[in-house]
């Protein structure tokens, strides 16, 4: 567990600064060299500014790449994980004081806060209440003195989350208590379900341990979404647990709320949508364990009158929608909920039974409590599919990933547009690479392209930008002037001076280079890849295994 290495080299450090200075900063250097090479930027930082570690200029060992390449890669890998992780913990936990607490700790822990203190907004006052403190050693702060009350109400007020990385930020806000408490830096997001403020968290840290930014704001906001519909997951089930307690024993009651737990794990589990709803529907009939109907089944809107789209409703067997009756003879009696999520109504879930002794109406909250369950999952789904669509780097290779790739190079030729500086475009195609997929196989193949990425990506500096453009095509778009085209050159070598170590065996393989200068024809970054890619059809047509050049 690299977390748990990270941790544990971090504390060392931190413990040995005050015994033994050059055995603190050995441990420290691990900790950032495990920082770097899981690409977890913040962390990164924060120990190297914590221990004055100097700056590691290719922190991507692992890849050889850009150093843009690896700050990139480790936003979104940072994102998931931190989803993934919070995510773990809310599918576990059915207490609400519990969840808020575990979400704490694995907030701190991912944002390397020093404080965290969550606020909810009481159901019936609407007052906002301070929840729960946590300080970065996992002690429940008792006192929740030293925040900065204006800031947690104006975002409490406005829904808008805020960073504030300095006194003068602080102040300008309003916020006297960010002066008289010292340099602190806070991060403060709202915590909301469906529009709906279920309260606030906040974070600190002393500024001399290192600064939140805008990235750390993105990772708070995912993991709020999260925290927010999983304490309304635990509110929900603690609502059907009381309800059912004041029925039945309380021995009954406790199964209930294993078998929920049960039902919640599996429900979560899943990462895709449908495989939610799937788990959803087969936890909601017999098997599941947690109510008694013979049937479940996922019903469009249209299928069932809704009565309520907020509420669940019972029926008798004679207005059993159709569906059901084609497929549970004699039903005595069906219940409906209906599935609303964050970007929209998915349907209704209809269970029925057969047994004239049960009425599925008494199991309206349970259903409820397993049906926010799936809601709450299937969000999280939801999130997880936006993260990836964001996603910078390409899987394969590690590069920065073609639409990445144009992003950074259109600021870099707008730059050097304005500032009149010389750019250079480039194209490269790994030669007769069919032949390789044909003889050797795709996984092969894949093997020769993760390895041509990374011995690209070692002769690049970080200056310019590498990309996979697409299948064995790679673009890169170097800075400065290069009249005798050495970069090119050595990309170029670089492949055809060693086999490509593979699966099956080392193979001979070698790439073509297209190369253009930027000039005052070139609008954009396509039209300098364009010239760029008609070099490299000219270092095809030579012969391969070349540089291809084209001249303005
Ligand atoms: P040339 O020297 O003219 O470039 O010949 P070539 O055989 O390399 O021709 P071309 O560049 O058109 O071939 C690209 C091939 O790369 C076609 C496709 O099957 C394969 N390919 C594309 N993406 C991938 C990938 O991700 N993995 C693997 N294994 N193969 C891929
Ligand atoms: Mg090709
Ligand atoms: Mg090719």
């Amino acid at each position: 567990m690299p977390t748990v290495a990270f941790e544990s080299a971090r504390v060392a450090a931190r413990a040995l600064t005050s015994l033994n200075r050059s055995e603190a900063e050995r441990r420290a250097r691990t900790a950032y060299a495990i920082a770097t090479g899981e690409r977890w930027s913040g962390r990164a930082e924060a120990v190297r500014a914590e221990f004055s570690l100097p700056r590691e200029e290719h922190p991507s060992s692992t890849t050889g790449g850009s150093g843009r390449t690896t700050y990139t890669g480790g936003f979104d890998r940072e994102r998931l994980a931190a989803l993934q992780e919070v995510s773990a913990a809310a599918s576990r936990v059915l207490d609400p004081r519990l969840l808020g607490r575990k979400a704490l700790e694995e907030v701190i822990r991912i944002l390397a806060a020093e404080r965290a203190f969550l606020f909810l907004i009481d159901e019936e006052t609407g007052a906002l209440t301070p929840e729960l403190g946590r300080d970065a050693n996992g002690n429940d702060l008792s006192e929740l003195t030293g925040y900065t009350t204006s800031l947690v109400d104006m975002v409490a007020r406005t829904g808008k989350a805020q960073v504030v990385t300095g006194t003068e930020e602080g102040a300008a806000l309003g916020a006297e208590s960010v002066v008289l408490h010292g340099l602190r830096s806070i991060l403060i997001a709202p915590l909301k379900l469906k529009e709906k403020m279920l309260g606030v968290i906040y974070l600190d840290s002393r500024v001399a341990k290192g600064i939140f930014s805008d990235t750390d704001l993105d990772i708070l906001r995912a993991l709020t979404g999260v925290v927010g519909s999983a304490l309304e997951t635990a509110r929900a089930a603690e609502r059907a647990i009381k309800a059912q307690a004041a029925e039945q024993a309380a021995q009954a009651s406790a199964e209930l709320a294993n078998s929920l737990q049960r039902a919640g794990e599996r429900i979560a589990a899943p990462v895709e949508k449908a495989a939610v709803l799937e788990q959803l529907v087969l936890s909601a009939g017999r098997d599941g364990g947690v109510l008694p109907a013979d049937l479940a089944l996922l019903l469009p809107n249209a299928s069932v009158p809704v009565l309520d789209p907020e509420s669940p409703f019972a029926g008798v067997a004679g207005d059993a929608p159709a569906e059901v009756r084609e497929q549970l003879t004699d039903v005595s009696s069906w219940a409906a909920f209906p599935l609303r999520a964050t970007d929209g109504d998915l349907g209704l879930l209809v269970l029925a039974s057969a047994d004239p002794q049960i009425s599925l109406a008494d199991s309206l909250a349970v259903g409820s409590t397993l049906v926010v369950q799936g809601m709450t999952a299937y969000d999280r789904a939801s999130a997880f599919e936006q993260i990836r669509a964001l996603a910078v780097v390409d899987e394969l290779t590690q590069l920065n990933n073609r639409r990445r790739f144009f992003e950074i190079a259109t600021r870099d030729l707008e730059a050097a547009q304005r500032q009149g500086r010389p750019l250079i475009g480039m194209m490269m195609d790994i030669d007769h690479f069919k032949r390789v997929n044909d003889t050797y196989g795709h996984p092969t193949g894949d093997d020769v392209i993760r390895e041509v990425a990374r011995r690209l990506a070692a002769q690049v500096r970080t200056t310019d930008v590498i990309g996979r453009y697409g299948g064995e095509e790679f673009a890169v778009l170097q800075q400065g002037d290069d009249p005798e085209l050495e970069l090119a050159e050595r990309l170029r070598a670089c492949v055809a001076e060693s086999p490509i170590p593979t699966r099956t065996g080392p193979l001979e393989i070698t790439i073509s280079v297209g190369v253009a200068h930027l000039g005052p024809a070139d609008a954009d970054v396509a039209a300098l890849l364009a010239r760029a890619d008609q070099g490299l059809y000219k270092a095809k047509q030579d012969g391969r295994n070349r540089v291809g050049f084209t001249s303005p």
